[in-house]
């Protein structure tokens, strides 16, 4: 059995393939659970009544730092507001972090955002889900603020293996996703090869980052057995110990059963 820590299949590339359909390949390719993850107003939205409908799907919201530039304080403060009122529906906070590749010009508001989410993340004693772009030095000083309270996954981890153990340290876990399967993945394969596999979950980030051999197309969560094999091939495990472990480890970061 795989979990998909890390899907998006509420977005508008799936509008011609339902939800039911999405599930029913997932199941077919052994990958039973889905964590659907939010990250504007919108989308948290949808991630909640994708969980409510779906027994097997998990949400997590939270305001992604490509989103900052769109929102206001009050907006952080309404999020804020909203994940108290549903924090029973949900296995996490985020995605949320920093992003200097798409925007540098507004990166104080960033930083806040992230924090504030940190920081609710531990008042709601939840693992927060980060995602860090050209940012990696940032986001270590930010989280490291909050060492021994804070817990979550680097999800599409794409530092240095050193980086990566530093995040280890801090009590996070390293989502691995299709870059593995890249042929210019140089980085993230030194990683997967010297990081334990306990520290390792599995994740899509569909519909982007399609592994190999689907590469171009759309992603979806059926394709996670395909990101398994590559980490098994690099650790020289079998693809059963993969799937058993990234499991028990998704399970036990979202706290899900
Ligand atoms: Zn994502």
């Amino acid at each position: 059995m795989f979990i998909d820590t890390h899907a998006h299949i509420f977005d508008e590339a799936y509008n011609d393939y339902k939800v039911s359909d999405i599930l029913n390949n997932a199941y077919k390719n052994n990958v039973y659970k889905i964590v659907c993850i939010g990250y504007d107003k919108k989308s948290n939205n949808q991630v909640l009544e994708l969980s409510k409908e779906y027994k097997n799907i998990y949400a997590t919201i939270g305001i992604h730092p490509s989103e900052v530039k769109n929102c206001s304080e009050k907006d952080l403060d309404e999020f804020i507001e909203f994940a108290y009122q549903v924090k029973d529906k949900i296995v996490a906070i985020g995605e949320c972090g920093l992003d200097f590749y798409w925007d540098k010009d507004n990166i104080s508001m960033q930083e806040l955002f992230f924090r504030r989410q940190i920081e609710l993340a531990i008042e709601l004693n939840l693992p927060i889900v980060v995602h860090s772009r050209e940012s990696i030095q940032k986001t270590y000083d930010i989280l490291s603020c909050y060492k021994g309270r804070v817990r979550g996954v680097m999800h599409c981890y794409s530092g240095s293996y050193e980086m990566g153990l530093r995040f280890i340290e801090l009590g996070f876990m390293l989502g691995i996703g299709g870059v593995v399967t890249f042929k210019n993945a140089k980085n993230i394969i030194e990683v997967v090869e010297k990081v334990s596999i306990e520290q390792l979950v599995l994740e899509t980030d569909c519909p982007y980052l399609t592994p190999a051999p689907h590469r171009g197309t759309r992603n979806e969560p059926a394709f996670i057995p395909l990101i398994a094999q590559k980490i098994a091939e690099i650790k020289h495990i079998s693809v059963e110990e993969v799937s058993r472990m990234t499991s028990q480890n998704a399970i036990k970061l979202y706290n899900i059963e």
